[in-house]
């Protein structure tokens, strides 16, 4: 079998936080070794690591801002998180649940704690990404997809533990997560010593996110809790074992292989269309959305 290597084991950067409700690890693009043209199609990976939030009477999180050009999808492993958007999509997800939004067109969102979890607080862990669209689609019509835990897909690990599959396939089994371009994402489970293997195209950006415990990648690259493998963009097959109980994001895509022109909320093929997005938010064209 052609084995996909680990490149490199990155450890998360110090964190801060966006708005006051998340504290994150930016590692894409702000690592250098993670910049939007190597990750393509993944453009930004923003990890809330563990982090107690204590009660609080108005909840913290983000409040109106635009996007335009990719999608954002948050994946919450502790806490609950509401999200409302101009186009009419939102929704409250919760430990194990996946919020998908594309922006495409243009949409104002806004990210906050869930209401009620608010008042109490407690512990908190969620992985923000942005995936790019490809530019026949950046100007497509916004959409939401709720995706809760109970829709994934189950799927059997080699050895003690499950795949927990998001979008894309995994050993001939589909996701429910639809996607513009073709995109793998699952959650791996496992039990101490347990053990699952994987297999995607040799060409595709391949990272690999450990939420919980500690995991030995092809039996050789340890990488802890809270750091990321970037695997080669070649090879296809590796295999993740659980030197203790472990949660893993696995993450595999085709690049899209277009020209990348980001300016903060934004993420469009060249400088016009960044002018033009200014334009057009600053015309009101991204709808109306409540404080
Ligand atoms: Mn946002």
């Amino acid at each position: 079998m052609n084995t996909k290597n680990v490149s490199a084991v990155i450890a998360p950067a110090s964190p801060h936080f966006v708005g006051d409700g998340f504290r994150v690890h930016n590692f894409i693009p702000g690592n250098p070794q993670l910049h939007m043209q190597r990750m393509d199609p993944f453009i930004m990976l923003d990890y809330n690591s563990k982090y107690t939030f204590p009660a609080a009477p108005e909840p913290r999180g983000v409040g109106v801002h635009p996007h335009r050009g990719f999608e954002t999808v948050t994946i919450a492993y502790k806490g609950r998180v509401e999200h409302h958007d101009s186009a009419g999509g939102g929704g409250v997800i919760g430990e194990g649940d996946v919020q998908w939004m594309t922006a495409a067109s243009g949409v104002l969102h806004k990210e906050h704690h869930e209401k009620e979890w608010a008042k109490t607080g407690g512990e908190f862990q969620m992985v923000q990404l942005w995936v790019n669209l490809p530019a026949k689609d950046k100007m497509s019509v916004p959409k939401y997809q709720a995706i809760e835990n109970a829709q994934m897909l189950r799927v059997d690990a080699d050895r003690n533990g499950y795949i927990e599959l998001i979008a894309g396939d995994y050993k001939g089994q589909k996701g429910p997560a639809s996607t513009f371009t073709p995109i793998h994402m699952m959650n791996a489970k496992l039990g101490k010593g347990g053990r699952a293997s994987f297999e995607f195209p040799p060409n595709y950006t391949t990272l690999a996110l450990v939420i919980e415990g500690d995991i030995l990648v092809n039996q050789a690259d340890k990488v802890a809790a809270d750091h990321l493998a970037l695997f080669d963009n070649k090879g296809s097959a590796f295999t993740i074992e659980a030197t203790e109980e472990a949660v893993v994001l696995i993450l595999s895509g085709l690049p899209i292989a277009e020209p990348i022109f980001a300016h903060g909320p934004f993420v469009m093929n060249n400088r016009d269309e960044i002018v033009q997005a200014f334009e057009d938010y600053n015309n009101g064209k991204f709808g109306y959305l409540e404080d």
